[in-house]
């Protein structure tokens, strides 16, 4: 099959989209994850550790990816010496100090692209259009483009544990005018611009331009819109064990 990094005829592997790392706090009897789809009609259901696909990426050009995701499972999911940032008391941001943000951006374009390419039903909502190939050059050529190229903003909830085991379908909305990615990946959402205007000015603060990077706070999971939809699918699941 053709890889559709290299786009030579070669055997293609199992291709994390979400990387596998990011599930790792999943207890050793718990390794599938539910999916979570808000399609109408369409089912949730579970998957071993993430989604796959392995129709898209040969040995070599998946491996390009491995020190990207493992860097960013270390940061994000470790998230070792993060800060709270308290407005009257409660939790508005957190801060987390010298990260590698290019990285970290590297990260982010990367998981867009490979969700784009993916044929996986879990993924069907990603597609970057003209955007897929831009996206592709920058992380092979290692590069993070301006600072309004796939601009991003990543909220977290307040806890970890439960948010772990399911994860939301990526889909795409619109904010202040622009086309936005929101995917939802171990204890954040992501929000990711792919749009050629510039990023609105409100979220243009939070682009990183040193080693800081600041997450928004959604608050705890509990009180998320999120959560009826989660906890309605994690019953359901519960019920075919
Ligand atoms: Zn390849």
């Amino acid at each position: 099959m053709i890889c559709k990094g290299c786009y030579a005829d070669k055997q293609l592997v199992k291709a994390h989209i979400i990387p596998e790392s990011f599930f790792r706090n999943l207890r050793a009897d718990e390794k599938t994850l539910l999916l979570i789809s808000n399609r109408a009609g369409v089912h949730k259901k579970k998957a071993p550790i993430g989604v796959y696909d392995k129709t898209i990426l040969c040995r070599e050009c998946e491996d390009r990816f491995e020190h990207i995701d493992d860097y960013a499972a270390k940061v994000l999911v470790n998230n070792d010496g993060i800060e709270k940032i308290r407005r009257n008391g409660e939790v508005a941001a957190y801060r987390l100090n010298e990260v590698d943000t290019d990285l970290i951006k590297l990260f982010v374009i990367s998981l867009l692209w490979r969700a784009s390419i993916s044929r996986q039903d879990f993924y069907k909502k990603v597609n970057l259009g003209p955007l897929e190939q831009k996206a592709k050059d920058l992380v092979w050529q290692g590069s993070t483009g301006n600072m309004h190229d796939f601009s991003f903003v990543f909220a977290k909830f307040d806890d970890t544990e439960k948010i772990s085991k399911v994860i939301l379908e990526p889909h795409s909305e619109r904010w202040f005018g622009r086309r936005y990615y929101r995917f939802y990946i171990a204890s954040y959402v992501l929000y990711v611009k792919v749009d050629s205007q510039s990023t609105p000015e409100i979220w243009e603060r939070l682009i990183p331009s040193d080693n800081t990077l600041f997450l928004l706070s959604r608050g705890k999971l509990e009180d998320s819109k999120e959560y009826p939809v989660l906890v309605d699918a994690v019953k359901a699941g519960s019920k075919h064990n």
